[in-house]
Parts: structure tokens; C-alpha cells; sequence
């Protein structure tokens, strides 16, 4: 039987996405011939990425409304550094709510003034940090709207004049958002859309081209564009199967239906941190959970081993917590049916009631 996976990334993706790109690995379209050895300038690829493209801006509702969907390599962390030479001429601002917001920062200080406007590095990033001051003369406001570690996720975002960009990586397509209020978003495929190995970013076109300094061709969004995502090789794997599982999204009713499930895995969950007596959640504030990552603890870490044998024996994976948080991290993307939280609940009560 296969595994409830609640990996944090690469994660859990849906089983017939797996077996249509199985199947396209061997022969893809019934050209006699594997995805993995054809042209990415074939007919059958271009329709491929042009698809995933529409599929991506359909999904966020901002087909024809001046964005572009790129399909990058590189990662998220690419985007770090990328982001900043796109748009940094003399100040940043970032948020810093996570690691990987933390990471970002690290990269735009090699292009200019970064202002670090609110941060909860100090508490270990158990909280999002609120009510603060975004100066008016900003390039650009960064943030990150789920922190994938440490289990907390923004449910507002800041109201700015310069360009919003945001790293979307672990919660893009789980839950809808005024897309339109971001100028730039950006995800790594391996959390919520794909295999790892290719980007997508979104982008508002109109907010290129402020900066002044050269940018080399394969760092510059505007390159990309103007080749279609298609500057040199793309991930075609990758962008294959992002393509698969945003169609599949669109089979369960898009972002609104699969809204309403991430709620109420996160609900069942959460419920079970909160009731059982042997658990307790890493974020201080409640409001500031994350729907993806719920991250928790054993309240007497001498129960560890039993919990632990307990989960792995119901068939769960990838619960260990970040190596920086400790305990335990459930991550519940897109993909996970309530039926593993089920799963999951049921162990942690098993525990209580044998403790
Ligand atoms: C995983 C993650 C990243 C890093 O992604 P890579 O594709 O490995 O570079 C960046 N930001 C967030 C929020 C993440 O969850």
C-alpha cells in the first residue's frame, strides 16, 4: 500500500499524475518515443509548456491581465538572487518571517540596501510579525507567504505602492488570494506542483526594466519572456509534470475546491494538537498556522520512540521536523487526502490512550 507521505518537499503528488508521467517517460503522446528524448522545440513539448503556462495564470486568475508565466530552473533559491537583480537599484524591503526568508535576504544584500521591516528571527520565527512601518521609497516589498519550517503562513499581506513580490513556494494553488495585488510571484515546482527542477514565476510585465545595471541573458525575466521559457532547455520533466498536476487541480475544481479540503485537513489536525494532552504546536499564535506545515512537538520527549514506531508502522512518512524546529512536521499539501491526517489523528490518540 503506498505511504500516507507527509514530506515537507519533494512531497506527495497525485497517483495518476504519477502514472500519466510514467507513461510519458516510456512514450509520450504516441510519438514511439520517451518525453526524455525529443526535442524540447517539438510541437508536442511547445503545447506542453504553453499549457502548463495557461494552466498556471488560469488557476490564479491572471490570464490576460499583463502577467507572464515562466517556467525557470534554479530552484526558489535562484529567485533569491534573481529577484534582486531584476528589481534591487538602491532599497529592499523584506519581511523575515522563515529560513527561506532569511535565505533571500542574504542574497539581495549583494545588490543593494535591504531594510529587514519586521522579523521574528528572534523567537525562532514562531510567529508572523504584524503592524509595521514599509518606508515609501522601497524598489520592491518581499515576503513569503508560507514558511514552509517553522509551520506559519501570512493570511495578510502588506499593502504597498512599489512592487509586491512574493515567494509562494509552499502554499501556491492550495488557497485563493487576491493574485492580483503581487507583481511578482515565484514557487519552486517541488512542494505543490512537481517534481523539483523547475520554477515558476509569475510576473507582471510592466514592472520590468527599472533597474539599471546589465543583467546577465539567463538571469534577466525579460530574456526569459521574450523566448517563452524556452531561452535554453527547460526542465521538461519537470515542467511536464507541473503541467499534469495543474490539470488535475483543474479536474478537482481549482484552487476553491481544494481550499475547502486543505481547510479541513488542517482543522482535523490542529484539533488533535489542541485537545491531546501528550502534543503541543511550535507557532504562538494560532491565527498564524500554516495549512500546509503543521509543525508539534511531544510534550514529554520520553514518548518519542513509542510515537515515533507507532506512526511509521500506520504507514506514515516524512513527519520529522526540520533539524531546526525539532518534533515533528506534518505537511499537508494539495495532493494528501484527509484520509492520512485521519490516519495520522487516529496514531496520536492510540498514544494517548496507551500512555
Ligand atoms: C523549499 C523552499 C525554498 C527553496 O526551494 P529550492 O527550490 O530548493 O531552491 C524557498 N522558499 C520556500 C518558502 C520553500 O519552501
Amino acid at each position: 500500500m503506498k505511504k500516507h507521505n507527509f514530506s515537507a518537499g519533494p512531497c506527495i503528488l497525485p497517483a495518476s499524475v504519477l502514472e500519466k508521467a510514467s507513461n510519458a517517460v516510456i512514450n509520450f503522446d504516441n510519438l514511439d518515443l520517451s518525453l526524455l528524448e525529443i526535442s524540447h522545440r517539438s510541437g508536442n513539448f511547445v503545447s506542453v509548456m504553453e499549457h502548463a503556462k495557461e494552466l498556471a495564470l488560469e488557476h490564479l486568475g491572471l490570464q490576460n491581465k499583463g502577467y507572464t508565466a515562466l517556467f525557470l530552473q534554479g530552484g526558489a533559491s535562484m529567485e533569491f538572487l534573481m529577484v534582486a537583480y531584476n528589481f534591487l537599484e538602491k532599497k529592499a524591503g523584506y519581511t523575515n518571517t522563515g529560513t527561506w526568508s532569511d535565505k533571500a535576504i542574504k542574497e539581495a544584500r549583494l545588490f543593494g540596501d535591504v531594510v529587514e521591516l519586521a522579523s521574528s528571527k528572534a523567537a525562532n520565527f514562531n510567529y508572523i510579525p504584524k503592524n509595521y512601518k514599509i518606508p515609501t521609497d522601497l524598489d520592491f516589498l518581499h515576503c513569503t507567504s508560507n514558511n514552509t519550517i517553522f509551520g506559519t503562513q501570512l493570511n495578510e499581506f502588506p499593502q504597498t505602492d512599489c512592487p509586491l513580490i512574493c515567494d509562494m513556494s509552499s502554499d501556491i494553488f492550495s488557497r485563493q488570494l487576491d493574485f492580483e495585488k503581487f507583481d511578482l510571484i515565484y514557487a519552486g515546482a517541488q512542494k505543490n506542483m512537481g517534481p523539483a527542477g523547475t520554477t515558476l514565476v509569475v510576473v507582471r510585465e510592466s514592472v520590468l526594466g527599472n533597474v539599471s545595471r546589465q543583467i546577465p541573458s539567463m538571469l534577466d525575466y525579460k530574456v526569459h519572456i521574450s523566448k517563452d521559457s524556452m531561452f535554453n532547455t527547460p526542465a521538461v520533466f519537470p515542467v511536464y509534470v507541473s503541467m499534469l498536476t495543474l490539470s488535475w487541480l483543474k479536474d478537482q475544481g481549482g484552487i476553491t475546491a481544494i481550499e475547502k479540503l486543505n481547510n479541513q485537513k488542517a482543522e482535523i489536525l490542529y484539533k488533535e494538537i489542541d485537545r491531546n494532552p501528550l502534543f503541543k504546536g511550535f507557532v504562538s499564535n494560532k491565527e498564524d498556522r500554516s495549512k500546509m506545515n503543521a509543525t508539534f512537538s511531544l510534550v514529554d520527549e520520553s514518548l518519542t520512540n513509542t510515537f515515533d514506531g507507532l506512526w511509521k508502522q500506520a504507514g506514515i512518512n516524512g513527519l520529522n521536523g526540520h533539524r531546526s524546529v525539532g518534533g515533528y512536521r506534518a505537511s499537508m499539501y494539495n495532493a494528501l487526502s484527509i484520509e492520512s491526517v485521519q490516519v495520522l489523528v487516529d496514531v496520536m490518540q492510540n498514544l494517548e490512550s496507551n500512555a
